[in-house]
């Protein structure tokens, strides 16, 4: 017997038995009728009149373009529910979202893929400013890289409204453009006071998106956050959530953040605003990633207690531990100063960094007041002291707490100093080998949430892969455009051996996948190209070329050529771009002539130049300026400059700029190391008339290089405390680096040191 017919329900049973009539003559309050639906009219058909009980069922396929409005009054023992006829099996791709309003509303089974909300969120628990769902709940729903195409355009994934609902054991990933992946709102009445609950969760991988708004939750806003949520935020499982500096972003008043898991996210769980928050027996692995952070404290009343945080990098506002100053009377949307606060029993495992009465300055000066800080056990391996102290804090009343053998401890008063020694116990967690050798740490075992107890078991979770050369090796031999069409048919991440000989290339080659393009050795392998750019890195792409010549002898007589670039418009996917041992030159057939030229909304994860040469060059080489509005948005993360030279550049070797002063993301970081420069930045048309411009860049290392005969180091710090080391250069004929602060008052805290400044020849 067919069970499910579109427009004939199903009765439950006792009605089934008694009854063969239609739906219509039967949709009263009484009734449950089950209706699968197969088009977009079929749904709008039955969805206009649900009754508590009533069951929609999707049927398996791709649903295109489909804007589902499901509303009804359900009761807590018959809900209205919203399904999938199989479990990851509906596919709804295209222009679409889901918005629910009502009472009582179940949602399940559902993967939204392939294409991106038209509204300002995938999921909303409103559909309306005036219909919002109460005691609704979303359960085993897919959003993966459900993104809008335009990088900068904001939107979130999930938007709770209403009260009482709850979002548990679903998938999201991949969201890649601008917008918290997930927000509680509660800016109107209907929405405060709202007893939600998020948990079970997969919050899997979220790239950094080079400017605020990348975070993965969010409760509140800064002008709602004197009010209470009540939001349970249990068992959750952020997995690489690396969007910016703030991973959760709390923003009002008692919420409980339990049991969660922060593997390898890239940020921290900050009390950003709002009072009266839990956070306990949450767990934070770093495994030594950079800026893995843990937990950042504000405001009052909130309790820090029984977490664990182990291998965590971060530094500055991304700690593991991090006590913020508050400003005096602070505005709404500034920093309340911490108050009547505990931070207890928590472990702290190799974090490098607790930092205490961060953000100290004349803006932020309100030292934390009447706060506990007890029973806590930080062990380093190499017994470093990992606390800084930016301020007063004799506010804080440190007791019970315990540290490694930490030689010469910043704080002494409330710390004992420990020999201990750890074990790795079964769940995963290191705990004291002789648990009677100290009552600081955890009060209460954990049992962390695995990646596999969260979210669905029917939709796959990401594993971390290689950037490169996972794939197949793929040998080439020279020729015109043999090269084109091995790319063309080579699969995401192979690899493309290049034998001796001269590759012309003919037509703009796209790099939509991943892909390394490796020769015998640089002298013996020359690429050459005749359109204004040899390679495009597109959605997708990563390239890595490697012992190999590029020469820019036969481009086309006219300015602005360039070796690679991203397509013109914005582009979601992050990139890398590694050279290695190879060599670039002839890059002068015309002006302003660079390696790699980016657009505005393109964002490299990384930018490595290691042992190679690049000479006659009229342009830049790396040209990553392009978000010139001061957002704080900006064109790439890391950039490696490391064991090379560089011979006649007209324009910079980097111009890497992030304008404006918002405090959210890590990057820009400029590596230059080993590398000379000769002749380097004096072209006329060089507008930076530098070497490098390094604007805005929050971690700079220039160490061991030679300038000779360049232009020299522009470095313009825009937010407090950058990392500038510049060490060990010598600059022949070339100016001294010069470090201006463009939004403080303070002294620069550029290092510059150890180097030599010579005129004249060498
Ligand atoms: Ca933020």
């Amino acid at each position: 017997m067919s069970e499910k017919k579109f427009l004939m329900p199903r009765f439950s049973m006792l009605l089934a038995i008694a009854s063969a009539i239609t739906a219509t003559s039967f949709a009263t309050a009484a009734s449950a009728a089950e209706y699968l639906v197969k088009s977009k009219a079929e749904y709008q058909k039955v969805s206009s009149s649900l009754h508590a009980g009533d069951k929609v069922v999707l049927a398996s396929g791709v649903w295109n373009d489909f804007e589902i409005l499901f509303y009804g009054e359900g009761t807590k023992d018959q809900p209205i529910s919203l399904v999938a006829e199989e479990k990851g099996k509906v596919v709804i791709s295209g222009e679409s979202n889901l918005r629910l309003h009502g009472k009582h509303l179940l949602v399940s089974g559902l993967v939204f893929k392939d294409g991106y909300t038209p509204t300002s969120a995938v999921i909303s628990f409103r559909s309306s400013k005036t219909n919002y769902a109460y005691d609704s709940r979303v359960t085993e729903v897919v959003i993966d890289n459900f993104s809008n195409p335009e990088r900068y355009e904001n939107d979130s994934w999930v938007m709770m409204y209403g009260k009482r609902n709850r979002f548990d054991h679903n998938h999201l990933e991949g969201k890649s453009n601008k917008g918290v992946t997930m927000a509680v709102r509660m800016n109107s009445p209907e929405s405060q006071e709202n007893y939600h609950r998020i948990d079970h969760n997969y919050f899997g991988p979220r790239s950094i998106l080079g400017s605020n708004g990348g975070e993965t939750l969010r409760i509140g806003t800064s002008h709602h956050s004197l009010k209470n949520s009540y939001t349970k935020v249990e068992n959750n499982y952020f997995d690489r959530c690396d969007g910016e500096l703030e991973v959760i972003s709390n923003k009002s008043g008692f919420n409980e953040f339990r049991g969660n898991v922060f593997f390898e996210s890239r940020g921290t769980m900050t009390l950003r605003h709002g009072n009266d928050n839990l956070m306990e027996n949450n767990v934070f692995i770093g495994n030594g990633v950079d800026h893995t952070g843990g937990l950042r404290l504000i405001n009052k009343r909130q309790t820090i207690r029984n977490n664990y945080l182990e291998g965590l990098a971060g530094f500055r506002f991304g700690g593991g531990l991090v006590v913020m100053n508050g400003v005096p009377n602070s505005p709404i949307n500034r920093y309340h100063q911490v108050e009547d606060s505990v931070i207890e029993n928590n472990m702290l495992v190799n974090v490098s960094h607790i930092q205490l009465a961060a953000g100290s300055d004349q803006e932020r000066s309100a030292v934390p007041i009447t706060t506990s800080f007890k029973n806590n056990l930080i062990y380093s391996d190499d017994k470093r002291d990992t606390f800084t102290v930016y301020d007063d804090v004799s506010g804080i009343d440190f007791s019970g707490n315990v540290l490694n053998d930490v030689s010469k401890p910043t704080l002494k008063e409330g710390f004992e100093n420990q020999s201990l020694s750890l074990q790795r116990g079964d769940n995963g967690l290191m705990t004291v080998a002789n648990p009677a050798d100290t009552k600081a740490g955890l009060k209460e075992a954990l049992d962390p949430i695995t990646k596999s107890d969260v979210g669905v078991s029917w939709y796959p979770k990401s594993d971390r892969q290689a950037t490169f050369g996972f794939g197949a090796e793929r040998k080439l031999k020279p020729g015109q455009d043999t090269l084109t069409n091995a790319i063309k048919a080579a699969e995401n991440g192979d690899v493309l051996a290049l034998a001796a000989g001269r590759y012309s290339v003919s037509k703009l080659i796209a790099i939509d996948k991943s892909i390394v393009i490796k020769g015998v050795s640089a002298d013996e392998v020359t690429i050459t190209y005749e359109r204004g750019a040899l390679f495009e890195i597109q959605q997708g792409g990563n390239l890595k070329l490697e012992s190999l010549t590029i020469s820019g002898v036969d481009s086309p007589d006219s300015s602005g050529n360039t070796v690679v670039r991203t397509p013109r418009r914005s582009m979601l996917s992050n990139y890398e771009l590694i050279v290695e041992k190879s060599i670039v030159k002839d890059l002068d057939i015309n002006h302003s002539f660079n390696f790699l030229t980016v657009a505005k909304g393109t964002f490299a994860d990384r930018i490595s130049i290691i042992d190679s040469k690049f000479s006659d060059v009229t342009g830049a080489i790396l040209k990553l300026e392009q978000e010139n509005d001061d957002f704080g948005i900006y064109n790439a993360e890391y950039v490696d400059i490391v064991n090379s030279s560089f011979d006649s550049i007209g324009g910079a070797i980097v111009d890497l700029y992030r304008g404006g002063t918002d405090e959210s993301t890590f990057g820009p970081h400029l590596q230059v190391v080993g590398s000379s420069f000769n002749s380097v930045g004096k072209d006329k048309r060089n507008k930076s008339k530098s070497s490098f411009r390094i604007h805005g860049v929050q971690v700079t290392d220039v160490s061991d290089n030679v300038f000779e005969n360049s232009a020299g180091i522009a470095v313009a710090h825009t937010v407090a405390e950058p990392v500038t080391v510049i060490k060990g250069n010598r600059f022949i004929s070339t100016s001294a680096p010069s470090v201006v602060e463009l939004n403080s008052d303070k002294k620069n805290t550029a290092k510059i040191s150890g180097n030599k400044f010579i005129k004249g020849k060498k």
